[in-house]
């Protein structure tokens, strides 16, 4: 990946893209304007199968001409379906599942990621990462729903068992405390 300049997204990509050589398989739950679906395809070897879901068939569409033109559609499964039904859709362990939550970039705001659907997927995807396994999450605390997500996402990730999982976040602390939050999820044992 190229050197750039920090930030959460930066980071989630810089911080996860090691374990990407070995992932088989890949969870991006919110594709939106595939870029986080390029990233996952183009870093993972050949032998990984990503399943990205939206619940906006722009956003499916808009990843689908971008891994196209990449022509890396071949590793990727677009689902038309919440993330809160991922356990419908992917039965076997996960190696790695990102999130970046909120609305679709250049979209209607109305249509966001909440916390009941995003904790529901999140509970679904624990049980599902294989040891070793990974998740990678980036909140957005600054708007109301964002704020309230990010919250109960929080409470959430602190009662993980510290014997099983480890929970780490990353935050620029000086732009106010509502600059986004990346949460790093790392199951160390099954
Ligand atoms: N990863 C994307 C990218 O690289 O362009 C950005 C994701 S965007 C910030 C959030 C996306 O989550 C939006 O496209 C939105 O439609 C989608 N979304 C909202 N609620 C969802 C749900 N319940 N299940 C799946 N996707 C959802």
């Amino acid at each position: 990946i190229e050197l750039q300049s920090f930030n959460a997204v930066s980071v989630a990509h810089q911080l996860t893209v090691l374990k990407l050589a070995t992932a088989r398989n890949i969870v991006d739950a919110t594709a939106g304007n595939g870029r986080d679906t390029l990233f996952l395809a183009q870093n993972s070897g050949a032998q990984a199968m990503i399943t990205a879901f939206d619940i906006q068939k722009t956003a499916l569409n808009k990843t689908r001409q971008l891994l196209t033109e990449h022509r890396l559609m071949e590793k990727v499964r677009l689902i038309a379906d919440s993330h809160a039904n991922v356990a419908r859709h992917v039965t076997e362990a996960v190696d790695l599942a990102v999130f970046n939550l909120g609305y679709l970039p250049g979209g209607s705001h109305e249509i966001s990621t909440n916390a009941d659907s995003t904790l529901a997927a999140v509970q679904q995807l624990i049980a599902l990462l294989g040891a070793g396994g990974l998740i990678s999450l980036i909140a957005y605390p600054g708007y109301p729903a964002g704020h309230a997500e990010h919250s109960v996402l929080q409470q959430y990730f602190l009662q993980l068992q510290p014997k099983i999982f480890t929970v780490s976040c990353w935050q620029m602390i000086n732009h106010t405390g509502k600059a986004p939050v990346f949460y790093l999820i790392e199951k160390v044992r099954s």
